[in-house]
């Protein structure tokens, strides 16, 4: 079986953040993959109704786990609340990964909702913070392995060994 990989819906056009030295390799890697039909393009903001363009929202003081969890909200620069959209684009993101059979996501660094390693403090002043976004928290609760736009090397390396797995588990399975 193929291991699939939700990817954010912003980093195809391969407008994934990279170092100059691995733009050909990563152009590479997302082609090759899209050949293999292991991506599932999504983008859970869009997918929750949030209108293009919309203004930037941030998690305040907190992270997508404690959203997830009823602790903490998601403002938008206007000062709306947007917490319940931003649950929802979780949710269909968890829900699209799972129906699809996706093992791990690939999502872009930094949103409040698809962000892995960082995410911005609520402040409005572009001052980073780690952690999750919504997404990302809600998907790696699930077991759904999360790399960021810059964590590609990792994200080749765990699809090789997932694949070996994978493989092993077949063969033993026809032995038997
Ligand atoms: S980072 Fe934002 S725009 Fe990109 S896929 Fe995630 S939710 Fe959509």
């Amino acid at each position: 079986m193929v291991n699939k990989i939700l990817v954010s819906a912003c980093l195809m056009g391969f407008k994934v953040r990279y170092n100059g030295s691995e733009k050909a390799e990563v152009i590479a890697q997302l082609a090759r993959w899209q050949q293999e039909q292991r991506l599932v393009i999504h983008c859970p903001e869009l997918a929750a109704g949030l209108p293009v363009p919309r203004p930037p929202a941030e998690i305040i003081s907190a992270c997508g786990k404690d959203v997830m969890h009823g602790q903490a909200s998601i403002l938008e620069n206007t000062g709306r609340d947007v917490t319940e959209q931003y649950r929802l684009a979780a949710w269909l993101s968890l829900r699209m990964a799972q129906e699809s059979g996706c093992t791990a996501a690939l999502l872009t660094d930094g949103s409040p909702t698809c962000g892995v390693q960082f995410i911005y403090n609520g402040s409005f002043n572009g001052q980073r913070k780690s952690g999750m976004g919504v997404a990302a928290a809600l998907l790696s609760e699930h077991g759904i392995k999360v790399f960021s736009d810059t964590q590609l090397g990792e994200l080749i390396a765990w699809i090789k060994e997932k694949d070996h797995e994978s493989a092993s588990a077949s063969r033993s399975q026809a032995i038997s």
